[in-house]
């Protein structure tokens, strides 16, 4: 009798034994359907010759019932599953679950059958307003009937009675339908000497097919992506896919343009947000080695490529690689090791590296290609602090007098100019004058920020909204509500007041949140039909504007409230990246930093564009808190509905602490937002030597201890911020 070792998805359980029938040839990764319980479950054969073990006898074995049709999991991901489950303390099921990506799209057939609205269909005269709805949201779009119901807030029901009436059609989509393969030689550019001397050494790591890290140290508009667009070429060339990961979809559009004029074609995309045909689609493509070149936000590292040969991550310093809630793992991080595993070579390029990447860099552990320069000979930026002390804003306003007059100077010489403040919405707080009242969110810990353009308050932490309300809920009065601060929403109009004459664009995840809403940008911005540009940290990366020649960044000191370890880091970050959008063409770019602390280290580095400077600070601080990259810290986040239950298990895990020489714990104290979604949160802090083996010190401090129901007990190891 055959025996397998099982992987059961949607199973907390580590590993099961089953029975594999006579007729069912199963092999190491073979995707198959088991029983559990009364239920049938999705499995991953983890070993697929097992011995007759002594903990279940054969006799009480259950059969495994179907083996999917798919590749099995190749045998470098199975690693990799293991020690992300073990590196981040989590269960293998869910780890397992990412290259899986969801269940549904591995069961069923070739086809998929998904709904459009009938184009050039004749509108009825008289419409229900939910085909009314239909009608408006679903224009272009497609989808099965449950996605599409969503996207219109109608019932599925709806959508069927108008399949009925003849105003939307089923569609047949292949699932096998082929990509379009890219060519290498598509269209080649001539690099510079230094872009050419830093392809080659990709391009040979891609050759030798084994481990390399890089890191690809670049300034901005060095041109980056041409260069290792030459190492993704090479892996085309032989035949083995390249992943190229980057930290959010708003990047991708150009991206997938810059990728088509280099490549002919445009890559296979893979995110949160694909239909379910596409994303079965993609899957199927990358499963079987056909995919070439998969462009994809984080959750695309765990797919099963059979034939992986590059991974590149681009702006790998970003924060959105970090995950924050299933798995809590670092996608730059995994990279590196998926890379290991797979013996194949994996660039990290930055402009702005984590002193973690650069560190290693120094260390010789990360192969570090620099770029010094940017392309084309045009220079960087030269950089103005301003002082908002001795430059104070008008009242209720937030641009300081010299911003203002390079502002007008840019608009009468036909240039752009980008203001920048990491801040969405119209005002951060909102206050009744009359009776102090100020507008909370009842579920987290947090102001409810006023949105002009949509007339609501709206939670930026668990996106709750209501309407703009006109009245103090507390004392009754009207017209007594006033918004304290900036948001971008609110600047966009300062700029509207002292140019008039100018064409703001305003820039958000609220206003730019559709790929064809960032094109429609990207083209107008491109074509001159925009003068200022106001935007959050969504215009800081990616963009090339070549007459963009001005960049003012509304609040430099807002990034280093909050004594986040990490918070000179990123507002570091952050404002070189933006700052680096100026004179990428012809024409020179001067930047404008307003702050009231001109001289933290942050700010100094920046006016001297000293960055070796702020590093080298950076190194400092870090080291002597103990802090990634010279030790380690995780967090252990407890929560509960009930305040006094989540506090009461927090004062358990503080109690049972492990005394060691390596390891220190920080806490419980209420964590950051110690309200969130409705869930009180606690939060200890462990900060550990490098030499600690601290997964291990976790697993065996909170693996002793139980907690009620209702009790969420979540561990983040490297945690973002601390
Ligand atoms: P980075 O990613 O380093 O900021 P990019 O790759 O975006 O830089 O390059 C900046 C600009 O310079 C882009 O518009 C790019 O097309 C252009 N560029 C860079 N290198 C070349 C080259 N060798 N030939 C032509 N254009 C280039
Ligand atoms: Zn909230």
């Amino acid at each position: 009798m055959k025996r397998a070792r099982l992987l059961v998805m949607n199973s907390a359980l580590p590993v099961l034994d089953y029975r594999v029938p006579a007729d069912m040839a199963v092999e190491h990764g073979s995707v198959v359907i088991a029983p559990l319980g009364p239920r049938q479950v999705m499995g991953i054969v983890w070993e697929a010759d097992r011995l007759p073990g002594e903990e279940v006898g054969d006799n009480r074995l259950r059969n495994l019932l179907q083996v999917l049709p798919v590749p099995p999991l190749p045998a470098p991901l199975r690693r990799l599953i293991e020690w992300t489950a073990d590196y981040y303390c989590a269960s293998l099921a869910s780890v397992a679950r990412m290259a899986l990506s969801s269940t549904a799209a591995l069961q069923g057939g070739r086809t998929m059958t998904e709904y459009r609205l009938v184009a050039g269909a004749e509108t009825p005269k008289r419409l229900t307003p939910q085909r009314a709805a239909a009608l408006e949201h679903l224009q272009g779009a497609q989808g099965t009937l449950r996605e599409l119901a969503e996207m219109a807030s109608v019932t599925e029901a709806v959508l069927r009675g108008m399949v009925g009436a003849g105003l939307m059609e089923a569609v047949q989509v292949d699932l096998d339908r082929p990509y379009p393969p890219a060519d290498p030689a598509f269209a080649q550019p001539t690099l510079s000497d230094g872009q050419q001397a830093a392809a080659d050494e990709m391009v040979e790591a891609v050759k030798a097919e084994s481990f390399a890290p890089f890191l690809l140290d670049g300034v901005t508009g060095s041109g980056k992506t041409e260069t290792y667009f030459e190492a993704v070429a090479e892996a085309i060339r032989r035949g083995r896919q390249t992943l190229v990961m980057l930290p959010e979809i708003a990047l991708t559009q150009n991206f997938l343009r810059r990728f088509e004029a280099r490549f002919g074609v445009t890559p296979v995309l893979w995110h949160s947000s694909l239909k379910s045909a596409e994303r079965r689609r993609a899957w199927r493509a990358i499963a079987s080695g056909e995919a070439q070149v998969v462009v994809g936000a984080r959750s695309a590292l765990f797919l099963p490529y059979p034939r992986l040969g590059l991974i590149v991550v681009d702006e790998a310093h970003e924060t959105s690689f970090k995950q924050d809630d299933g798995v809590r793992y670092n996608a730059r991080d995994v990279a590196v090791i998926r890379a290991r595993f797979e013996k194949i070579p994996v660039v990290l390029a930055s402009a702005t590296p984590a002193l973690e990447s650069l560190t290693l860099a120094e260390a010789g552990v990360y192969k570090r290609i620099i770029l010094p320069d940017r392309f084309g000979g045009a220079q960087m930026p030269d950089i103005h602090i301003l002082n908002l002390i001795d430059h104070p804003p008008e009242r209720n306003h937030w641009i300081a007098p010299p911003l203002v007059e390079a502002l007008k100077q840019r608009l009468e010489r036909g240039e752009q100019s980008l203001l920048f403040l990491n801040r969405r919405g119209y005002a951060p707080l909102t206050l009744c004058r009359s009776c102090g009242h100020r507008f909370q969110c009842d579920i987290c810990s947090a102001w409810l920020v006023e949105h002009r353009l949509s007339k609501r308050l709206s939670c930026h932490h668990c996106g709750q909204e209501q309407p703009m309300p006109t009245a103090c809920p507390e004392c009754g009065e009207s017209d007594c509500l006033i918004a304290c601060g900036p948001g971008v929403e609110r600047i966009a109009d300062e700029v509207a007041q002292i140019l008039p004459e100018a064409r703001v664009a305003l820039v958000t995840s609220d206003t730019l949140n559709t790929p064809d809403k960032v094109a429609e940008f990207v083209s107008a911005a491109e074509n001159k039909m925009v003068d200022v540009i106001v935007g959050t940290q969504l215009v800081t990366k990616g963009y090339h504007f070549p007459d963009l020649t001005l960049v003012g960044v509304i609040d430099a000191d807002l990034g280093l409230e909050g004594g986040d370890l990490r918070a000179g880091e990123r507002s570091y970050q952050q404002i070189a990246q933006v700052a680096g959008r100026a004179g990428r063409g012809a024409k020179a770019g001067e930047v404008y930093i307003q702050t009231r602390h001109p001289t933290a280290s942050v700010i100094a580095a920046l006016a001297a564009n000293d960055r070796d400077a702020f590093y080298a600070a950076e190194a400092e601080g870090r080291r002597s808190a103990g802090a990634p990259p010279f030790g380690r810290w995780a967090a252990i986040i407890i929560s509960s509905e009930e305040e006094a239950e989540a506090k009461e298990a927090a004062r358990a895990i503080g109690g049972t602490r492990p005394h060691l020489p390596d390891v220190m714990v920080l806490g419980p104290a209420p964590a950051p937002l110690s309200l969130l979604r409705g869930r009180y949160r606690y939060r200890l802090l462990i900060n550990a030597k490098r030499s600690a083996e601290l997964q291990k010190v976790l697993r065996e401090w909170l693996g002793a201890l139980t907690f009620p129901q209702g009790v969420r007990v979540s561990i983040d190891i490297d945690p973002y911020s601390f």
